[in-house]
């Protein structure tokens, strides 16, 4: 460690006593999300934030000395965004978990970022109301890290992502300063929509030291999920882009195909798949009955071989089978979680852009997708730690490919460290250089989450 290192250190240690660690263990898992890609070298410290307070004193201490801080919420980041390196400084927000407010008449709650997803919809249920983003992590991700990732989940082509779900945000600047951003009420245009702009910023504008957040109220009502079944891929996404065109919308729309299907029904002893890919969709509400028996008819006319059940239980055993796509990956090797997203009718091309890349990198890409959004993520795996040249060659490819489509290079994940080489391509030279303009506005001396998203 540097002097000024240990300067940082110390000063910080003075200021927050035992809430800075610098045990091994906790040093180590800061340099990591679930990305698979560490950052290099070793953080000089994790600071356990408990209050705003710890925020201010630690971004204050920071930019004093110059030190990069890279915060972080539960790690289950996989764009590599929260991994904390060589020469920096951990903020953990995890410790900051409270509900300071749920207001039922204004649909609203003020919590504070740490609070995990699923925690604080087990507290609202007992409202009658629930925070929509449901990204598959929800159990072990926070609403802090959701918001800086932008998340996006199963629900959100009916219920909508983050961004739909925030009113104001409490930010910590670089420099100390605390900027309350936004609205609690509905409406509301004042100044530009900075609130907004912190919504994926992924820790490189600002630390999120709380947020007001939109409720729904629970839907009452039945829960239909239908599984659809089809000998090949591409016509299981015609069939999804088909429900989207139809008008109909179902609350959650997910797609599968024959490698990742083939995957989970091995982790999870179900047999060999009896499908080349498969659809699961479910419709809630009022209308639930009657929206099940229209998709059905769309998928039918596809080539679908349908199923409908009536119990929610039952509906969540058949979704169990899609949320088991990541340990079931993690069983295959190491693996390149991709996550790029199109326009809802370019689904099926887009599964032929991921066949053309299979075929030319000679590479397996067992591939799932939010369909009801157009959200692709393939993966990539392949055996050892460090992602293979051929490998990058491949997805590169495929971001490419995205992008022609009308698409985008990452639908929920964000950038992070993984994707910065592509960002220009996609944003072009003018805009790349005004994001570029806008993080030195917020963060002129550089500290914050260095290296992430834009390209050193
Ligand atoms: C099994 C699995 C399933 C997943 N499914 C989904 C899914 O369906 N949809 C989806 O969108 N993602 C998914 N993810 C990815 C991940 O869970 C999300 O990106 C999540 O939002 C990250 O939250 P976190 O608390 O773990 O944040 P972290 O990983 O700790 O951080 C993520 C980024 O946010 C920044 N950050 C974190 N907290 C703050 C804060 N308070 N202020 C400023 N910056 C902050 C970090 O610097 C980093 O850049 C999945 C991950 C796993 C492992």
């Amino acid at each position: 460690m540097t002097d000024s290192g240990r300067d940082v250190v110390r000063l910080l240690r003075e200021a927050l006593g035992d809430r800075v660690d610098v045990s091994d263990g906790a040093l180590e898992a800061a340099r990591a999300d679930k990305s698979g890609h560490p950052a290099e070298g070793t953080p000089l410290a994790v600071v356990h934030a408990a209050s705003v307070d710890d925020v201010q004193t630690t971004l204050r201490t920071a930019s004093a000395m110059c030190t990069p801080v890279v915060p972080r919420g539960a790690g289950t980041g996989l764009a590599g965004g929260a991994g904390a390196g060589g020469g920096e400084i951990a903020l953990s927000l995890r410790a900051m978990d409270r509900i300071l407010e749920v207001s039922p008449d204004d649909l609203v709650a003020v919590v504070e970022p740490g609070i995990l997803n699923a925690d604080l919809n087990d507290a609202l249920a007992s409202y009658g109301l629930w925070w929509a983003p449901d990204p598959a992590s929800r159990a072990i991700s926070t609403v802090g890290g959701n918001i800086a990732t932008g998340a996006g989940g199963l629900l959100c082509a009916k219920y909508g992502v983050v961004r739909d779900a925030v009113l104001g945000l409490d930010v910590v600047l670089a420099d100390g300063r605390l900027m309350r951003l936004g609205h609690r009420s509905v409406k509301g245009v004042t100044g530009l929509d900075l609130t907004s702009l912190f919504i994926g910023s992924e820790g490189v504008l600002g630390v999120v030291v709380g947020a007001t957040l939109k409720l729904r109220r629970l839907v009452p009502g039945e829960v239909h999920t239908i599984t659809a079944t089809f000998a090949q891929v591409r016509a299981a996404a015609a069939a999804a882009s088909a429900v989207t065109a139809a008008g109909i919308q179902p609350s959650i729309m997910e797609l599968m195909d024959a490698t990742s299907l083939a995957a989970v029904h091995e982790l999870l002893r179900l047999g060999p798949p009896a499908a080349g890919a498969q659809l699961t969709i479910q419709t809630d509400g009022p209308a639930a009955a009657q929206e099940a028996a229209g998709i059905a008819a769309v998928l039918r006319e596809h080539g679908g071989r349908t199923e409908v059940s009536r119990d929610r239980e039952d509906g969540e055993h058949l979704l169990a089978v899609r949320r088991s796509m990541h340990p079931a990956m993690e069983s295959m090797g190491t693996t390149l979680i991709e996550d790029v997203s199109v326009p809802r009718s370019r689904l099926a091309e887009m599964f032929d852009e991921i066949a053309r890349v299979e075929a030319e990198y000679g590479v397996v890409i067992p591939t799932v997708a939010h369909a009801g959004d157009g959200n692709l993520h393939p993966n990539f795996v392949f055996e050892g730690q460090d992602v293979p040249d051929r490998i990058w060659a491949a997805a590169g490819d495929l971001f490419r490919a995205a992008l022609r489509l009308g698409g985008t290079l990452t639908g929920e994940h964000g950038i992070g460290l993984l994707k910065r080489r592509w960002l220009a391509d996609e944003l072009g030279e003018d805009q790349w250089q005004l994001q570029r303009q806008i993080k030195a506005v917020f963060d002129p001396l550089g500290i914050l989450n260095p290296g992430k998203v834009f390209a050193p």
